[in-house]
Order: structure tokens, then C-alpha cells, then sequence
């Protein structure tokens, strides 16, 4: 693929009606290039802002037409970079991010560049929720491309689940309204492996009621609780269970902290009384902190918010786990934790994640009904390192590799065929066949049909053998 040149950018800028167009001296630009972490960031050789699927069309058609490297950057939280280009085009959604909410139908639209508390907000003005990210400043676009799981989870599915219906400016600049009833395949293909297939403008998710205030909070322990609270956490979000509640198992350094702690953050749908007993074992371990209070749903994906601060450097490395998990693999993960944060105070905010939440409704669609392909009763966690200095980055490079090693025999893969999520996985560390199992042979098919020379290749690329073209 190309670069863009100062001629190419002149000629497509002169093609463009609704777009602001930077160029890397641009005042706006590196608000533009800027991503969650800085060790995403690349400089785009020419960004394009667009508010119309028109411009994102013509651009499309321009980059793949010129051979020039394209990205698309939704929300920006890809830690690998995937929602960047060195010297290519960018094209930035961040100017489409409008939502609308049907009361009758109970959907909620959300243009492709919207963060998860544009959706939140809107559907909360409507007495809706739906499955959506735990951290809400992450985009919509990149997290319902590869899946997402969510606070509904347990009850609702995946948001790839609830998506009834999208826009897409595919590689030839076609703009296509898909759904079950209209280009079904390319529907099938981008529950899952979204990004492989076009730029997606607008997503129309089903809704649920939800007028009622949910409880959730932070509840931290010392290191000492870890077993029982695992003991809790596996209980809690057991198979037989209804799905209506959850908890995420933070291990590390708190912001502003100096020891490390296990912060807990927990989830229920029930009624306050219901909440309280279920949550009762966890309230039993003498939490040094409980926020846990009635909160509307809107305002609950923004409670991570702190933990999941921009800037500084990141590499995240998803892992799986079965239920129950054993006490003693997560005292070992806090262990090996604490020797990596305690040898460098660069690395102090790196963390460990479990996400304990019910599997049952993702269990219940059969693997091959979308591209999404983890369909088992793994639970998903994730090995979070941190750093600011840019001289670093193979060294904890090296320290998240080695933390998600130890997690390599809680995978269950031979049950499950698949058994991680693919947005928890940055490009490059695990291959396709890994990825979407036994879904693969079809996605090649649809990607010889709409991406045959891979335009859109930046997450998990699919690449088609010269038979299928
Ligand atoms: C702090 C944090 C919290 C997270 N929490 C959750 C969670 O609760 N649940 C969960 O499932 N995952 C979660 N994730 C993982 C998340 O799903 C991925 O990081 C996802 O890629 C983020 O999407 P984005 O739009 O913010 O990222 P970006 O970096 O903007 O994009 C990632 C990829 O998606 C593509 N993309 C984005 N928008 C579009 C679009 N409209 N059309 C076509 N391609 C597009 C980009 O080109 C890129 O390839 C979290 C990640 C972080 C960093």
C-alpha cells in the first residue's frame, strides 16, 4: 500500500463536499491522530473528517482505487493500532455521532463514529438500555464490529446480538443497507468480523426497557480477600444463574494508590432488596470501600471511567477462563502482578482483569449464526500493562506476554473451538483460524466478494487465496 502524496491529497480534498480535511500541520490535526493509548498513534498522512456516507464513499473508492493506506478511527481505544495509518489516509468518524431512539420499536441508531455514552444517554432519555461497553468512552463502532460484551450481557447476548441492522460503505464505495433481509451474508460477516468488510455509518441495536435504577458500585478489598472474593465471583455468575447480575475483578494499584488492592466492580439489574442479597457474601468480606448505591443504567458504564484513563502507553492482552475458576490461578496471576509493578514504578498502573459475568445467552446462539465465533462458557479477562516511557515499550511489551502466558491453560479452546474474544486480542498475536474457528472458510468467501484486495485490513485481516478472487 502507499502513501499519500501532497498531490493525491489535493486531488481527493477536491472530490470531498461535507469534510474538514487536515493535513499533519493542521491546528486540528493531532487531536485528530491522538488515540487512548500513545502507543496507538501513527501520523496519518492526510485525515479525512466526513459528516456524509457520500464523502466516507468517495474517499473509500479514492484510497482503495490509489492503493493508499487506509484507516478508519471510531472511538480509538484499539491498542494496536488498528485505527491508524503511517502516511496513508485517515478517515476520522468522530463528526458522526448523532443517535436516535424509536419508542415503539424500542431500537436505538447510532452513527458510526458514537461512543458508548452518546448510546447511553439517548436510550436513557427513553427509558432504554442496551448491551453496550463497560467503559464508555470506547467507541461503538470498533467494539460491535468484533462482538461486544457488556453489563447485559448475561441477559441481552452480545451487542452483535441485538444489532438488527447497519449502513456500510463497502471497498468499492457501494454504500449498503444490511440486515437478515437485505445482503445477508455481509450482515452474517460483520457480526464479528466487522472490520474486515467497510466502514459502518450508522448500527440500529434493540433496546429493553430499563426505567427502573440499577445497582452497581465499586467495592475494594485487600489483596488478602482475592480467594473468597473469586469463590463469590464464580458463584454469582454460574450457568444455572438468571444473568441479571455480574462483577469485574480488578487486581492492581489503584489511581493515586500505593498498594496494590482488588477492586471490584459490581452489577444488578434486580430490585434493590434482590441486589442486596445477592451481593450479600461479597458486602460479608469487609470492603475498605463501597460505593454501591441505586444509579441509573446510563451513568453506570461511566464508572470505570477513572480506571480506564487516555494517554500513556498501553498493551492489552485478552486471555479466557472457565468456570470456576481456581483461588489459587488468580493468587498466582496477583503474584506475578506484583513482583512486574513493584521492579519498575513506570508500570504501577498496569492491571489484571476478570470479567465474571453469565454466559448463558452468548452460549445459546449457535457458533455459526454470525462470524463471531466464541460461543462457549468462556469468560473473558484481560492482562492491562501500563507505561509512559516510549523506551519501554519492548520490555512491557515482554511483561504483558508473560502475564497472559500464565493464563494459557485456563483457555479451553478444544471444548469451544473458539474460546477468546477477538477485540480482546491485539492484531498480529493470534491468527484468524484462532479467531473465528471454523467460521474462517466462509469470511475468506465474503472477503474475496467485498474486500478482495483487503483495504480494510488493519484488525485481524482476512486474507483471501488467489482462487476465491
Ligand atoms: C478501556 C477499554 C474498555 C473496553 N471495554 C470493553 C467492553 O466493555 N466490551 C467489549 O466488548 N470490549 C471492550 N473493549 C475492547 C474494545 O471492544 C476494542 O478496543 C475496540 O476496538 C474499541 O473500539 P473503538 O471504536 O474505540 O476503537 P478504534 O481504535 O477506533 O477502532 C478499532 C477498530 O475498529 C475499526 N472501526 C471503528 N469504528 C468503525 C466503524 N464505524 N466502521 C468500521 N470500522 C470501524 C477501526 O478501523 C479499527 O480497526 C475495551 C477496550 C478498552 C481500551
Amino acid at each position: 500500500m502507499n502513501s499519500i502524496t501532497p498531490e493525491t491529497a489535493q486531488e481527493l480534498t477536491s472530490f470531498l463536499t461535507d469534510s474538514v480535511v487536515l493535513t499533519p500541520d493542521s491546528p486540528e490535526y493531532a487531536a485528530s491522530v491522538k488515540r487512548w493509548s500513545d502507543s496507538a498513534e501513527k501520523q496519518a498522512g492526510l485525515v479525512v473528517i466526513p459528516t456524509t456516507e457520500d464523502d466516507i464513499s468517495t474517499t473509500v473508492e479514492y484510497a482503495h482505487l490509489s492503493r493508499i493506506d487506509l484507516a478508519v478511527v471510531g472511538g480509538g481505544h484499539a491498542t494496536s493500532g488498528s485505527g491508524s495509518t503511517e502516511g496513508g489516509i485517515l478517515i476520522d468518524l468522530t463528526r458522526m455521532r448523532k443517535v436516535t431512539a424509536d419508542d415503539k420499536a424500542k431500537t436505538i441508531t447510532a452513527q458510526g463514529g458514537c461512543l458508548w455514552e452518546h448510546v447511553d444517554k439517548t436510550a436513557g432519555e427513553h427509558g432504554l438500555a442496551t448491551v453496550g461497553g463497560v467503559v464508555n468512552h470506547t467507541g461503538v463502532g470498533g467494539l460491535t464490529l468484533g462482538g461486544g460484551y457488556g453489563w447485559l450481557t448475561g441477559q441481552y447476548g452480545l451487542v452483535v446480538d441485538n444489532l438488527i441492522s447497519a449502513r456500510i460503505v463497502v471497498a468499492d464505495g457501494r454504500v449498503l443497507a444490511v440486515s437478515k433481509d437485505a445482503h445477508a451474508d455481509l450482515f452474517w460477516a460483520i457480526r464479528g468480523a466487522g472490520h474486515n468488510f467497510g466502514v459502518v455509518t450508522e448500527f440500529t441495536l434493540q433496546g429493553y426497557d430499563q426505567k427502573e435504577d440499577v445497582s452497581a458500585g465499586v467495592v475494594a478489598f485487600a489483596p488478602e480477600k482475592l480467594e473468597e472474593i473469586i469463590e463469590f465471583a464464580n458463584q454469582l455468575v454460574a450457568d444455572e444463574t438468571d444473568g441479571r447480575a455480574g462483577i469485574y475483578v480488578f487486581m492492581g494499584i489503584p489511581p493515586g494508590q500505593s498498594d496494590l488492592a482488588i477492586t471490584t466492580v459490581v452489577f444488578s439489574t434486580l430490585s434493590e432488596e434482590e441486589s442486596q442479597k445477592r451481593f450479600a457474601p461479597l458486602m460479608a468480606l469487609e470492603p475498605i470501600l463501597s460505593t454501591v448505591a441505586r444509579t441509573p443504567y446510563h451513568q453506570v458504564n461511566a464508572l470505570l471511567n477513572g480506571i480506564a484513563v487516555h494517554g500513556e502507553r498501553k498493551a492489552m492482552k485478552g486471555f479466557s477462563y472457565t468456570l470456576p475458576l481456581q483461588p489459587e490461578s488468580a493468587r498466582m496471576m496477583l503474584e506475578e502482578l506484583s513482583l512486574i509493578v513493584k521492579s519498575d514504578s513506570d508500570l504501577v498502573r498496569s492491571f489484571i482483569v476478570l470479567e465474571f459475568i453469565n454466559a448463558s445467552r452468548v452460549a445459546s446462539v449457535p457458533r455459526n449464526a454470525m462470524a463471531f465465533a466464541n460461543r462457549g462458557h468462556s469468560r473473558n479477562g484481560g492482562v492491562w500493562v501500563w507505561w509512559a516511557d516510549p523506551n519501554k515499550d519492548a520490555s512491557a511489551r515482554a511483561h504483558a506476554r508473560y502475564l497472559k502466558g500464565l493464563t494459557k491453560n485456563l483457555e479451553r479452546p478444544s471444548d469451544e473451538n473458539v474460546a477468546i474474544y477477538s477485540n480482546f486480542v491485539e492484531t498480529g498475536d493470534r491468527s484468524p483460524g484462532e479467531l473465528f474457528g471454523d467460521n474462517l472458510p466462509k469470511l475468506q468467501k465474503l472477503k474475496a466478494r467485498y474486500d478482495p484486495d483487503n483495504i480494510f485490513n488493519k484488525t485481524h485481516p482476512i486474507h483471501v487465496s488467489e482462487s476465491l478472487v
